[in-house]
């Protein structure tokens, strides 16, 4: 039995080619058949033009107005544009947790030079998989090499392996059974 996650590109335009996502997704979630669904281009609904940053819980509600005709059991969203929630500056993701919708944004993600292609995409494919984690119900994990640790800097991002930890992965099978 598999489940299809969909990747949806969030916004007119973005800075990362979804089809990177693809692998890195399939091979630490084994039943998830992962494909490219229709993007989601206006998200204007989850724009705060005081903080010039779009609301990332306004966005899940989008995603899941949109879930029905995306034919996908479940859907990450990637945005290029910052996200927040109300009380924090900002966050690179959030997810239903547990639940059938995500989203990750590269605002933050970007290297400091244009060579770190390799670092860019790193970064994308942990938050991917962090905020996917929670979809299947993970939650924090403090061991801080894990990808379901929390990252509150990049600097934590960076840190952590693209990989769950052997306690998150004991977890993991637990939900899916
Ligand atoms: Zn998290
Ligand atoms: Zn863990």
């Amino acid at each position: 039995m598999y489940e299809k996650l969909g990747l949806s590109r969030i916004g007119a335009e973005l800075d990362y080619d979804l089809d990177q996502l693809i692998d890195p997704i399939s091979s630490r979630y084994k039943w998830f058949r992962v494909i490219k669904v229709a993007p989601l281009a206006d998200a204007s609904e989850a724009y705060d033009s005081r903080r010039d940053q779009y609301h990332s819980s306004r966005v899940l509600v989008l995603l899941e107005k949109s879930i029905e005709k995306l034919r996908v059991n479940r859907v990450l969203g990637v945005a290029s544009f910052d996200l927040y929630v109300p009380n924090m500056n900002f966050v690179f993701g959030e997810a239903r947790m547990p639940g059938n919708v995500g989203v990750i944004s590269t605002w933050r993600l970007k290297p400091q030079s244009n060579h770190q292609v390799g670092l860019f995409s790193d970064r994308v494919i942990k938050e991917a998989v962090h905020e996917i984690g929670h979809m299947v119900g993970l939650k924090h994990c403090p061991n801080a090499s894990c990808v379901m640790h929390f990252s509150e800097r990049l600097a934590d991002t960076d840190l952590k392996s693209p990989n769950l930890c052997n306690n998150c992965q004991t977890q993991l099978m637990v939900q899916v059974e």
